[in-house]
């Protein structure tokens, strides 16, 4: 973690304070309707149907219910997240799970084409999700942290940070965490969301995922997430990013 403490970064302003819909950047100052408004594009990309949702769903119900537009972009269907299931009857699963996450969040999906538990890291896949993220052009990206357990999460990593570095560093890019500990690691969070008020509906997108028994694993381990990040924060429940230090200087931007 860098030497600049919470305490520092609340003076600078850079970290929202405590409450829900508290912010201290004009564009999510600005009211909806108001002219000052500025939507912005933001995108969540993931190796697996679930990671956006279990890692950032909190945050993507904020920022949709402001009025700003989600897309979330999947490297893979969970073609291998299934026991029993073949890898086709499993994407064919996991996408309505994931379709139905997507709208209980009011984000947009977009899959990426990879397979689950063999996710490439070559020019081909660079050049691929390029492609989607230039034809899409977020205004703030949130991606997987790199250093975590799984394969395919270290790979939405490096695919989104490859485009983020070619397309010049221009937008804000965060990191996100799942199953703190167990897949990601070694994460010092610079930046906090508040989501007690959009838990419910993070809850309600991430038990879309039914194939992967949410409630009786990896959401547990979230809720303990949220009530450290929480208690970190100085609210009932919050999702913690760290931000790339060569983002533009603007915070996180809507939050
Ligand atoms: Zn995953």
């Amino acid at each position: 973690m860098s030497n600049m403490t919470r305490r520092s970064m609340l003076s600078k302003g850079i970290v929202g304070s405590i409450g829900a819909g508290s912010s201290i950047l004009p564009m999510f100052a600005a009211e909806k309707n108001s002219p000052a408004f500025q939507r912005l594009k933001v995108l969540v990309a993931g190796g697996h149907p679930d990671d956006p949702e279990s890692g950032c769903g909190g945050t993507i119900a904020r920022y949709t219910e402001q009025g700003h537009e989600v897309v979330i972009l999947y490297l893979t269907r969970g073609e291998a997240g299934i026991q029993g299931k073949s890898a086709t009857e499993a994407a064919a699963i996991r996408t309505a799970e994931s379709l139905k996450a997507c709208e209980i969040l009011k984000a947009r999906p977009i899959f990426a084409g990879q397979l689950d538990g063999a996710t490439e890291l070559n020019s081909e896949q660079y050049d691929r999700i390029f492609k989607i993220l230039q034809a899409e052009r977020p205004s703030v990206l949130f991606t997987q942290w790199p250093i975590d357990r799984h394969r395919d999460h270290r790979a939405a990593s490096q695919l989104v940070f490859d485009y983020w570095l070619k397309s010049g560093k221009s937008v804000d890019l965060f990191y996100y965490e799942v199953e703190a500990g167990m897949q990601t690691q070694n994460f010092y969070p610079t930046h906090y969301v508040d989501i007690t008020s959009t838990e419910s509906r993070k809850r309600q997108a991430c038990f879309a995922h039914t194939s992967q028994l949410p409630e009786t694993t990896w959401y547990r381990m979230h809720e303990e997430m949220h009530r450290i990040r929480g208690l970190e924060h100085g609210c009932r429940m919050a999702e913690a990013f760290i931000r790339h230090n060569q983002s533009p200087d603007t915070g996180l931007p809507g939050l």
